[in-house]
């Protein structure tokens, strides 16, 4: 299983894996641990991440960023009429309505859904943690804003699918901060004492949250949050392209709007210089070459200018703030530090707010950028059976009350109920009773719209099926489980229907196994829930509530609930499991989701064969700029001038049809090209890398050769170290070392008189055998060990074990084999992996 979160910026992404020395925010391919949220489209594949970034400016119309926002909505929401005038790329409801992104994909306008471009997008973070930890990853923990709403939230889920990833939860990406911090802190008040409470504010590039938390040894709950959808590091950015528009307007008669690439070159420096102004308060250029019609356009501004420019963007700062302060009932004195995130939470002016309202210095203790990220990893270890992470249980709130409604045939009329209010806990689970005679339709929706950022009120109906009325013709009695899950989710998880059999008076109801007394009704009811719970995506900690208020008729409530003293009616109870037919709002049907899932699997491939078409062509290049370098250089002694020329000539050639016809070829055309050229390039190659390996491999043959005749010598000067060997042997040995030493001169000869742009007489491997060749003929008799002296008797001989030989002298030949891999022999320790510790 891997354990894996993913910040799913509006502007960029990150990604924090768990290794067994803690979490790691991990680098891409560029060894940036940020990737970029844009996708681009080409003719022939797609570009994730920095590549796609690195594109908006030439294929800015194939480019998509900035899309975050568009899960869950209508491509008639308010919201995304709104942006889209902004956008340099188009936008097309898909066939539900949902937004979907025009593009031109393999020569194609296509229409992707924002699942889909989403799911693009993690496809590459996959791909990044994937290489990071050199296996598959499925599992993982995926970051949204804490406002986002049912729809959008499901929509996220569904991307995540696309790109095969398993979403073992959705966090808030404030409450990812919040673990981020909590989980290291030592010093956390007791679970019985009064909690810690700290404020994070997260300020990205589309948005701005606030939470408030209280933290005890071992867990954090969430009291409230806050968040304002329209105030961010984008927002910033608006205000300064929109002066310069203004400026450039006026100052060269410019109509940048006009110039979708001017204005995203625009948008690019802008930003450059907002982040300037955070570190510097002086005058600070802004230049940009050929920015439109030829035109060199340059301004400059301060800090102070911007500050003033962004008074109304500034003032939206405290809103929040004061928001979380009065929803969890807090005074300032109760806040024990503020945590600032997110990549605009530099700006100065910001701090200086935030600083200012609660009275106290900021605390930037966690890694800005990466902070979300590597929360979300520490919740996938904590769900993660392959980690053992320490115990720590995390409470998140329900971001917007969300009530029921139902036609209630008592009342004649609609009827409501509001289940989870806003900042309930959450994930938490419900069970509803309704007395029904036959189907009947629960509708979900948030019922104070106000608290949203962008008006929906829906959030699904729910159709319980299969209702009847009792024998007696009495209303059923209907329970019904309500959750928000651990996506924030809400859901109808289960609906069950508790038929009441009467017995005849006087006989025992039989205790078979559905036989339930009434007062045990709940009990049983309990029992399911935390079976539903264990399937719920791993959620230990929550909790189930019974609501027996909400009747679809009061009457029939009031017969059911006598008390049981009043008249001793024998009945016997049976659950039975109810069908539930879910019409959420904006969700994805299952055959469209599967088709996305194939498409991206296609499109994944496209990309695969895409890049190795390239690699391909890169390969042929790459070999013609090498040889030619090479042709001239270290190659020429080994080539002759008419051959030299020829080749020369041949890879000119190939160099223009790169250009030209082979500009687009397939992989195999590529393959092909560089196997021609290397046919005649790689004799002249191998003969200048035998040339180089030459020497040496005769000086090794020649060393041994020496050692052996200097053996030889020594025994025939009666040399005590070797008066063991047996003469015969040694005259064998004799003659393989004269042979082997003949061979070499003989090669040596013939080599030094031959041209070096003719292939060699001889090659190293061959040089090598001999050595070896002569090696294994006459190590084993040279290194035969002396006998051993008799040892005096009250010394035992060791009993285990060969008798050891001499300790290799100086003189003593060494194995050509093991003599080259001496030094690079690995230590082979055994690794055992520890248990992840978060300390
Ligand atoms: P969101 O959280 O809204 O989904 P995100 O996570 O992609 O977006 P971040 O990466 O947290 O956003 O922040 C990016 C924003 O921070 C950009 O607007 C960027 O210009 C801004 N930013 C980064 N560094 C600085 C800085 N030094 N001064 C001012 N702004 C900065
Ligand atoms: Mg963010």
């Amino acid at each position: 299983m891997s354990v894996v979160g993913f910040d799913l910026g509006f502007q960029s992404c990150y990604v924090a894996v768990a290794r067994a020395g803690g979490i790691e925010t991990v680098a891409n391919e560029y060894s940036d641990r940020c990737t970029p949220s844009f996708v681009s489209f080409g003719p022939s594949n797609r570009s994730i991440g920095a590549a796609a970034k690195s594109q908006v400016v030439t294929n800015y119309k194939n480019t998509v960023q900035g899309f975050k926002r568009f899960h869950g909505r209508a491509c008639a929401d308010p919201y995304v009429q709104s942006v889209k005038s902004n956008l340099v790329y188009d936008l097309a409801p898909m066939p539900t309505g949902a937004t979907g992104i025009k593009v031109m994909y393999m020569d194609e306008e296509r229409v992707f859904s924002i699942e889909q471009v989403t799911g693009m997008l993690l496809t590459k973070l996959k791909e990044t943690a994937e290489s990071a930890l050199k296996k598959p990853v499925v599992d993982c923990v995926i970051s949204v804003p804490s406002y986002f709403t049912d729809s959008e939230r499901r929509s996220v889920i569904d991307a995540a699918q696309i790109a095969g990833l398993n979403c073992l939860r959705l966090m808030n990406e404030t409450t990812a901060v919040t673990l981020a911090y909590g989980i290291y802190k030592q010093d956390l008040p007791a679970p019985e004492e009064k909690p810690r409470i700290v404020v994070f504010v997260d300020l990205g590039h589309s948005g701005y949250q606030v939470s408030v938390c209280a933290f005890n040894k071992g867990k954090l709950k969430i009291l409230a949050t806050a968040f304002d959808s329209e105030l961010g590091g984008k927002d910033f950015d608006d205000i300064l392209v929109k002066h310069f528009c203004e400026e450039f307007s006026q100052k060269y008669k410019l109509d940048v709007k006009s110039k979708p690439r001017a204005l995203v070159r625009l948008n690019q420096e802008c930003e450059k210089l907002k982040k300037l102004m955070s570190a510097n308060s002086s005058d600070l250029p802004l230049n940009i070459e050929c920015f439109m019609n030829d035109i060199d356009v340059s301004s400059k501004l301060n800090r102070g200018q911007f500050e003033e420019m962004c008074a109304e963007l500034l003032a939206k700062v405290e809103g929040p703030l004061c928001s979380v302060m009065e929803q969890a009932k807090l005074k300032k004195e109760d806040i024990y530090a503020v945590e600032i995130v997110g990549g605009a939470s530099r700006i100065p002016a910001i701090k200086e707010r935030i600083s200012k309202f609660f009275g106290k210095e900021l605390s930037t203790t966690l890694n800005a950028d990466e902070a979300v990220a590597r929360g979300c990893a520490l919740q996938c270890a904590i769900l993660s059976p392959a980690f053992k992470v320490r115990e720590f249980s995390i409470t998140d709130v329900v971001p917007y009350s969300i009530s029921l409604k139902w036609n209630s045939a008592a009342e004649e009329g609609l009827s409501d109920c509001e289940v989870f209010p806003k900042n309930h806990a959450a994930p938490f689970s419900k069970v509803l009773t309704f007395y029904r005679k036959e189907p009947f339709t629960l509708e979900a929706y948030y019922n104070n719209p106000k608290e949203l950022p962008y008006p929906t009120a829906s959030i699904g109906q729910f159709l319980i099926q299969n209702v009847s009325p009792q024998p007696s013709g009495e209303s059923a009695k209907v329970k019904v489980k309500v959750r928000v899950n651990v996506h924030g989710v809400f859901s109808v998880s289960g609906a069950s229907l508790v038929e009441i059999i009467k017995t005849p008076e006087g006989e025992e109801p039989m205790e078979t196994e559905q036989t339930v007394k009434e007062d045990e009704n709940k009990m049983q009811v309990d029992q399911e829930d935390q079976k539903f719970q264990a399937g719920d995506n791993g959620d230990k900690k929550s909790e189930v509530e019974e609501m027996e208020t909400v009747t679809g008729d009061p009457k029939q409530e009031k017969k059911n609930d006598q008390p049981p003293q009043a008249k001793k009616p024998k009945v016997k109870t049976k659950t039975v499991e109810l069908p539930i037919e879910c019409n959420l709002h904006w969700q994805l049907s299952s055959e469209v989701l599967n088709m996305f899932v194939e498409n991206e699997g296609k499109m994944i491939m496209q990309d695969k064969l895409e890049k190795e078409r390239n690699d391909a062509k890169n390969n042929v290049e790459e070999y013609v700029y090498d040889m030619r370098d090479k042709l001239h250089g270290v190659l020429e002694k080994f080539v002759n001038e008419a051959d030299r020329d020829s080749f020369s000539l041949k890879l000119e050639d190939t160099e223009n049809w790169l250009y030209e016809d082979g500009e687009d070829q397939q992989k195999q055309v590529y393959i092909d090209k560089l196997a021609e050229l290397k046919k005649i390039g790689q004799p002249i190659h191998d003969r200048y890398i035998e040339a180089e390996e030459r020497p040496n491999a005769f000086e090794e043959l020649g060393r041994q050769i020496q050692m052996y005749m200097k053996i030889i010598e020594a025994y025939k000067a009666k040399d005590e170290q070797y008066d063991h060997l047996d003469e015969l042997e040694v005259t064998k040995v004799n003659k393989h070392v004269n042979d082997a030493m003949a061979w070499m001169n003989g090669k040596m000869n013939q080599q030094n008189s031959q041209d070096l742009t003719v292939d060699p007489v001889v090659k190293v491997v061959e040089i090598k055998a001999k050595t070896k060749e002569l090696y294994s003929a006459c190590n084993p008799i040279l290194s035969k060990p002396k006998p051993k002296v008799e040892p005096p008797k009250e010394e035992k001989p060791t009993e285990n074990g060969p008798v050891n030989g001499p300790e290799p002298t100086e003189s003593q030949p060494c194995n050509p084999d093991k003599a080259t891999s001496a030094g690079t022999e690995q230590e082979t320790v055994e690794n055992k992996l520890p248990e992840m510790d978060i300390d």
